[in-house]
């Protein structure tokens, strides 16, 4: 197999829309099992089938359109955004750094998608003029200019820096804003492209297997391994890497939008993204997220909600009235926007972590082959192609049998616990264990036990 390492991840370069993959994988390729069907693991599955990896993805749920079964990759807005987004603060600068790194990777990957019409409508994805406003002149906030003058620079199209915008786009008088820039930015019809993505990457080659890991992956990484013949495991499962990388610094950051009729019959119809971040307005958990969505949908937001867990949110609660109304000040023909009859408001847990994105290999037991790719707050969509580009280095790396290169300079150590896998009710008399078949079409956990060996137990 030839592993390419590209310098930056490129639309028809190194991964292509066609449903099989760029390179073909033989029959000594490296199997990567990838955990998650969210954006980050469809993505990073993506990736890898076009760099002539075998992928298995096996995930709990699955997009779906059921009301409250949306995956949170569903009810993202989803609209791309150069960092910080509009949600969220970054906590470090180097996270921060990387985090321009990978949205700009994703812009020119969407961008690429989306300049093909046909692709474009197929993958749910269009570039729209998306425009951010201020309450003060950016150059009166150091870090909103610092912001401003990295998009002027970065390669984004269509930059407009003007405080006409506000009239040009119907902004209220009554609303704390002075000053706005806009530029062409990728906004995604979340249900169509995960749609796609599943057939995409289907396409390709991927196998899908539904299952639930409910153990810390470095207990069950060796029993993993064993059963998908896995060469390397990613992990992608969003929020519950909490469990799934022990990782306690994960946090929900909630959120919700309000869906309400854009055809034009109501009100001139919206076809511009509007937004103030948190940043901007000095506000910790409360912005406007305004987003023509797909023909027919605006969604109204935003807010973010950190450490609440519960999906209980209703149009009644306060946070989702008083975001109505942040949301008709700043635009007043929304006062009389009806709502989407079938789909009035969407609410979800943006899967956030204390010290941001972690794209990493597994650190904490020597010998590991797992990659983790989660903590993506509300730029999951934004960061997608470019977490998945390291995400596949990463792989690249552990295919080649080369070490974790240690952040902290902390050596590694140990080998790798390796886990006793049983078939349940499938011991016999003598505490025999059964062969495990070569591969399987199904996982079901309830069927089968995973167990940390006696080594691994003692440790
Ligand atoms: C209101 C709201 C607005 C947002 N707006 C935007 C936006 O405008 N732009 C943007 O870029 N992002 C936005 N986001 C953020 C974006 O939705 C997330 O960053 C993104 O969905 C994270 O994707 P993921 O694939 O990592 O996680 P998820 O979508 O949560 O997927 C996780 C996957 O892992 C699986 N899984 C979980 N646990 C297990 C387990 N134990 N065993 C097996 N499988 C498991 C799940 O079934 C699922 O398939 C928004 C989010 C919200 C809530």
């Amino acid at each position: 197999m030839t592993v390419s390492q590209p310098s930056r991840l490129t639309l028809w370069r190194d991964i292509t829309p066609y449903p099989y993959p760029l390179i073909k994988p033989h029959y000594k390729s490296p199997h990567i099992l990838v955990i998650g069907a969210g954006v980050t693991g469809l993505i990073v599955s993506w990736v890898l089938l076009d760099k002539g990896y075998n992928v298995t993805v096996l995930s709990k749920d699955w997009t779906s359109f059921e009301q409250g079964k949306r995956l949170t990759s569903q009810i993202a807005g989803a609209l791309w955004e150069y960092p910080p987004a509009v949600c969220g603060l970054h906590t470090d600068a180097v996270s921060l750094q990387h985090a321009k790194e990978w949205s700009m990777i994703a812009y020119h990957i969407w961008d690429g998608i989306a300049s093909v019409p046909e692709l474009g409508e197929a993958a749910g994805v269009r570039m729209k003029q998306s425009a951010f406003f201020f309450p003060k002149p950016v150059e009166e906030d150091p870090d909103q200019h610092e912001k401003m003058l990295e998009i002027i620079a970065s390669g984004v199209r269509g930059f407009v820096r003007s405080p006409e915008i506000l009239e040009k786009r119907g902004v209220g008088h009554g609303y704390d804003a002075v000053d706005a820039y806009e530029f062409m930015a990728p906004v995604i019809d979340t249900d169509k492209a995960m749609q796609w993505l599943m057939t995409l990457v289907r396409g390709k080659g991927a196998r899908y297997i539904t299952g639930t890991i409910d153990d810390d992956l470095v207990n069950v990484e060796g029993a993993l391994a064993a059963q998908f013949n896995a060469d390397a495991i990613v992990n992608a499962s969003g929020l519950q890497s909490y469990h799934l990388a022990g990782d306690k610094t994960c946090y929900p950051l909630r959120g919700g939008l309000i869906r309400v009729i854009n055809d034009g019959s109501d009100f001139p119809k919206v076809n511009t993204a509007m937004a103030i971040s948190a940043d901007a307005a000095h506000s910790e958990n409360e912005f406007v997220f305004l987003l023509p969505r797909n023909d027919n949908t605006l969604v109204m937001g935003g807010f973010a909600e950190p450490h609440e867990w519960e999906l209980n949110l209703t149009l009644d609660s306060p946070v989702v009235k008083k975001m109505r109304e942040r949301c008709e000040a700043f635009l007043p023909v929304l006062k009389i926007a009806r709502l989407d009859p079938e789909y009035p408001f969407a609410q979800g847990l943006r899967p956030s972590r204390e010290q941001n994105v972690r794209v990493e290999r597994e650190s904490r037991r020597a010998g590991s082959r797992i990659v983790h790719s989660y903590g993506h707050g509300g730029s999951g969509w934004s960061f997608s192609f470019g977490c998945a580009q390291d995400v596949a280095m990463l792989v690249d790396e552990i295919s080649k049998d080369l070490p974790p290169k240690s952040r902290s300079g902390r050596p590694y150590f140990g080998r790798a616990d390796f886990i006793a896998v049983r078939k349940k009710n499938s011991i016999t008399d003598n505490g025999d264990q059964k062969t495990l078949p070569a591969s399987w079409d199904t996982f079901n956990p309830d069927f089968w036990l995973i167990e940390p060996s006696p080594e691994g137990r003692k440790r």
